[in-house]
């Protein structure tokens, strides 16, 4: 059985390397970014058949109606929805403005919530469909100076659970949370050296994430192979959830 996935945010990084690494399994992909050019370039590296792209805003209901629609006239169904753009704006409170603050509620919150009310109709009708949000440690805890963004991903990290419950047994509902990957999103943190040594001090695998390394997650947790797992915000990360945050001792 053929089954087709929408991955959001597909033109860079983490949903670049799902939708590769869908394709890879046997998945028609429909990737969805705002950036035509970006999305017609990774599209352009998949196997011709089975890939659609479709360019527009999940922060816009309009955009994630086109999408889905779409996908079905492209595929004839729908059996996952990846829902992993996402934008990172910094400021601790009384430093960000409330723009960035709702631009990226709207994004990454949002769009989540946009993508899923229209998928659902679709999702609904299809065998083992699954909905795979990417939210972040930033969903599980807190940052300094990234309250906004650790808003939004609580937000996704909680919109899954409840989802999770709403739309069992027919559509289970999960989220990866990864920690630093090597993406667009990160450059500019990925140049700063100091940086990099005080994360590798923090993952205790000693390094950040490759965006396949997340995408194959997705990939799990989209598959057959986990047909009972719903509900979950699996951490990506190395390690770094797992500590209560008190200094290494050892060091
Ligand atoms: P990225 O910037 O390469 O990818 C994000 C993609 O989302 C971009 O292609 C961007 O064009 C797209 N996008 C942004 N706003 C959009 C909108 N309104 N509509 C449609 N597409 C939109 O960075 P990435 O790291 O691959 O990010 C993917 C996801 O992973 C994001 O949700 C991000 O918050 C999350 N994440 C990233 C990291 C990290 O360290 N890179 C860690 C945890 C979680």
């Amino acid at each position: 059985m053929t089954r087709t996935a929408i991955i959001t945010g597909a033109g860079s990084g983490i949903g670049a390397a799902t939708a590769k690494r869908f394709a890879e399994d046997g998945w028609n992909v429909v990737l969805n970014g705002r950036t035509r050019d970006k999305l017609d370039a990774v599209a352009g590296e998949l196997p011709e058949m089975g890939v659609r792209v479709v360019d527009g805003d999940v922060s816009k209901p309009d955009d994630a109606e086109r999408l889905v629609t779409e996908a079905v006239e492209s595929f004839g169904g729908l059996t996952c929805l990846v829902n992993n753009a996402g934008i990172a704006r910094g400021g601790a409170p009384g430093d960000l403005s409330l723009e960035d603050f709702n631009a990226q509620m709207n994004i990454n919150a949002g769009g989540v919530f946009n993508c899923v009310t229209a998928a659902l109709p679709e999702l609904k009708k299809a065998d083992g469909a699954c909905i795979v949000n990417t939210s972040s440690v930033s969903g599980l805890g807190g940052d300094w100076t990234m309250f906004g963004y650790n808003a939004s991903k609580g937000a996704v990290s909680n919109m899954t659970r409840a989802m999770a419950l709403d739309l069992a047994p027919d559509i289970r509902v999960n989220a990866v949370a990864p920690s630093l990957t090597d993406t667009e999103m990160t450059a500019g943190m990925q140049d700063d050296t100091d940086l990099m040594t005080r994360f590798a001090e923090r993952i205790p695998m000693g390094r950040g994430a490759q965006p396949a390394e997340v995408a194959s997650v997705i990939a799990f947790l989209a598959s057959h192979d986990a047909r009972f797992v719903n509900g979950v915000v699996l951490p990506v990360d190395g390690g770094l959830s797992a500590s209560n945050g008190q200094p290494n001792f050892a060091a």
